[in-house]
């Protein structure tokens, strides 16, 4: 048998990762899903939109990103060598943008000329925003009112961007609310409208066009690991939100057998709390945003909203492909707790200099675990996903620390 293209294969023509993925949208919105696929499949073997993308991700995104060696993390784990992919170098901060350039460049080519998009905290509005400001074209963010009050830099630089914000009260006014507004305005505004989404998850194609998209960074790590060590890792590692960052490190090391890939997700007050975002670990399959996926559901089957210290991590679902990943066992998804993370990003910036988001601090958190079980001959690769800007002020407050 030919083991090779095991894993590269999916999704399958259904858009499905083994029992998960697929798409499950309403008739109306099933001719646009099938049309963006067929564009995306044409854009993809189309030699001048990889040269466009390629070329803006150089200049105006600032890849290829670093790859780091964390010398005094790795002397304080006292284990495997640690390295960072530093995607938090990227332009707005994080690897969203990634994906937002890929998104909005097909947009332009299938002649849309309006983008709307969905956010939480507000990385993927903020970035969204910005590609569209660079193109001059119209963007409307869906945003839960809830999270509107709560994430107001972001706001405000969305709106600096030229973005329109739409808080959306149904529901509890946070992310799955806000994605089902956007999703409901798609179907509305066909005609003219893009929907950029924000991870690796919706109907297909989204789950694996965002992660094709992500792709970029395993490539790369790839390709700095083999230079630098002239091998490849034993284990990569990433927080995971609705799992974009992950996928898009591990997708280019799936074929590779000895790597072991280890996604981390936010165990908030701890999963027995039922207050955390773990899909994986504390959730059960059902369906949500057009894709079956392991999510966070009670027992007639209604939503429940994820809790972290890291609104970027706080999704109740998770993208499909980690779904297959997980019961297949080619991944292992651990979990970290809101004072894990906050204590990992402390120790980040001390023994690096480098303020990590909350978001990759889960990763931080557990890397030490990783790298001690490995010891010292062993090599990880961490995608530090973010910069923690954004965060030092929700970190003061969870410190105590009155900075206003
Ligand atoms: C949005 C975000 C995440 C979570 O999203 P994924 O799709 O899981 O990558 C993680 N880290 C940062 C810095 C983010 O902005």
């Amino acid at each position: 048998m030919d083991t090779r293209n095991t894993w590269n294969k999916w999704p399958d023509e259904s858009g499905r990762f083994g029992e998960f993925g697929g798409r499950y949208v309403a008739e109306t919105l099933m001719p646009l899903i099938l049309d963006l696929e067929k564009e995306y499949e044409a854009a993809k073997a189309d030699p001048e939109f990889e040269k466009l993308y390629r070329g803006l991700m150089q200049d105006y995104v600032g890849r290829p990103s670093a790859m780091y060696f964390a010398e005094r993390l790795t002397e304080h784990f006292d284990g495997a060598k640690i390295y960072f992919k530093r995607d938090e170098l990227n332009h707005t901060g994080s690897h969203k943008v990634n994906n937002c350039l890929g998104q909005v460049l097909l947009a332009l080519r299938m002649g849309k000329t309006r983008i709307i998009a969905e956010t939480g905290a507000g990385q993927h509005g903020v970035a969204t925003a910005t590609i569209c400001a660079r193109f001059g074209l119209p963007c409307t963010v869906f945003m839960g009112a809830t999270d509107v009050e709560r994430q107001k830099p972001n706001v405000f630089r969305m709106k600096l961007l030229g973005a329109e914000i739409v808080p959306v009260s149904s529901g509890t006014g946070t992310l799955k609310d806000a994605m089902n507004e956007a999703l409901r305005d798609w179907v509305t505004n066909v005609h003219d409208t893009f929907y950029c989404i924000g991870t690796a998850a919706g109907p297909h194609p989204y789950p694996a066009m965002v992660r094709d998209f992500q792709s970029v960074i395993g490539r790369e790590a790839k390709a700095q690991i083999m230079e630098r060590e002239g091998r490849l890792p034993d284990v990569v590692m990433a927080c995971i939100g609705g799992g974009s960052n992950a996928i898009g490190l591990f997708h280019p090391f799936l074929e590779d057998e000895n790597v072991r890939m280890i996604g981390v997700e936010a165990s908030g007050h701890g999963i027995e709390t039922g207050e955390h975002a773990a899909a994986l670990n504390g959730g059960e399959p059902g369906i949500l945003h057009g894709n079956r996926t392991y999510l966070l559901q009670d027992g007639d089957g209604q939503i429940i909203d994820a809790h972290s210290i890291s609104a970027g991590l706080d999704y109740p679902g998770i993208g499909p492909e980690h779904s297959f990943l997980k019961d297949t066992g080619r991944a292992e998804y651990l979990t970290c707790t809101d004072k894990e993370a906050l204590d990992a990003f402390q120790l980040c910036t001390k023994l690096e200099g480098i303020i990590p988001a909350l978001e990759p601090a889960h990763a931080i958190a557990r890397v030490g675990d990783v790298a001690r079980e490995l010891g010292k001959d062993g090599l990880i690769i961490m995608n530090l996903c973010g910069r923690g800007d954004k965060d030092v002020f929700s970190v003061a407050g969870h410190l105590g620390i009155d900075i206003d």
